[in-house]
């Protein structure tokens, strides 16, 4: 008889979640498996919180090479792991699991993932002002790789200001030589910007994800020049980006930090080149797939 086509599989990757039945990891990384013809396989695990340590104990027992993490585990997960990297330990919170001969190494790829996705639009954050939208998980990790790369200034806006500077304070905590403001605001209505600096605005709240959503920055105010970046990926453009693509600004839509995060973990796994279009093609086909 044949050996069965899972007698093959050589490593197991996967991600931790809860809910975990929508992400789209598992399609982009078996496309990218299946693309460079690696015998591997990649499960998505629905990991609950009481049981996130015991998961995470197992994954060195059961040889299982690598694993994503997402919500609600990103900062959880890290006591249990037995090393994360310095890019991790300045966002707090782990994307990324390389099984390296049993010791599990803790990584961040969303904040390198997201300046992967601007440097594809040809965009350079060095020297820019940034106005950061938002103060949750995904603004830190953005955040942090915006001021490794070498942003000038930084303005956080934010509804709840005490959420604005915590995160402001941890970032300063890291890059005391940047400027940091923050700044409450009630979404949509903002002041003019008083600004000679190359502005890239970012998106970092869900506000965008509902098509009756308010506008989480008066576009009114965005002028070409200006580079407008959202982390939503579905709607593939959120009417913010429209709206600033009207207005002469280069866009930059969050379908590219999904998936540069993702090549970017698929290469600490597997030390390949990531198949790009391959990859971007599967969330692009889920995408249109759902409509
Ligand atoms: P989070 O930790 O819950 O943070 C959300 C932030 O948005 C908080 O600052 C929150 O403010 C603010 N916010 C939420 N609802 C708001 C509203 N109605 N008006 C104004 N502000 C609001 O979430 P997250 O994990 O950072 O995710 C944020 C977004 O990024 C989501 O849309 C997610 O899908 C997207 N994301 C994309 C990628 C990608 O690869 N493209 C990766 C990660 C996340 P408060 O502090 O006041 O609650």
């Amino acid at each position: 008889m044949p050996p069965s086509k899972s007698s093959k599989i050589k490593k197991v990757f996967g991600i931790f979640g809860n809910p975990i039945a929508h992400t789209l990891s598992p399609l982009m990384h078996q496309t990218a498996f299946e693309t460079l013809g690696l015998p591997y396989t990649y499960v998505p695990f629905k990991v609950q919180n009481h049981a996130l340590e015991q998961a995470t104990r197992s994954l060195a027992a059961l040889g299982i090479s690598g694993i994503n993490v997402t919500i609600p585990h990103k900062k959880n997960i890290i006591p249990f792991l037995d090393e994360i990297t310095p890019t991790a330990s300045k966002i707090g919170a782990v994307n990324t699991i390389d099984n390296r001969s049993g010791r599990l190494i803790g990584h961040n790829t969303d904040g390198a993932g997201f300046i992967a996705s601007l440097r594809e639009q040809g965009v350079d954050p060095a020297g820019m002002v940034v106005f950061l939208i938002g103060a949750g998980g995904a603004a830190r990790g953005v955040a942090v790789a915006l001021l490794a790369a070498g942003v000038k200034k930084m303005v956080i806006q934010v509804r709840n200001i005490n959420r604005g500077r915590y995160l402001a304070d941890h970032l300063s905590a890291h890059f005391s030589d940047v400027e940091m403001t923050v700044k409450q605001m009630a979404f949509g209505k903002n002041e003019p910007i008083q600004t000679k600096g190359k502005i890239l605005l970012i998106n970092t709240t869900p506000l965008g994800m509902k098509p009756d959503d308010p506008l989480p920055f008066d576009s009114s105010f965005i002028h070409t020049g200006w580079v407008v970046a959202d982390l939503i990926y579905r709607p593939y453009e959120t009417a913010l980006l429209l709206a600033a693509k009207k207005r002469g600004a280069t866009t930059v839509p969050g379908l590219g930090m999904l998936l540069y995060q993702g090549a970017l973990a698929f290469k600490i796994w597997t030390k390949e080149k990531p198949p790009i279009e391959a990859m971007r093609q599967s969330l692009l086909s889920a995408f249109s797939d759902s409509d």
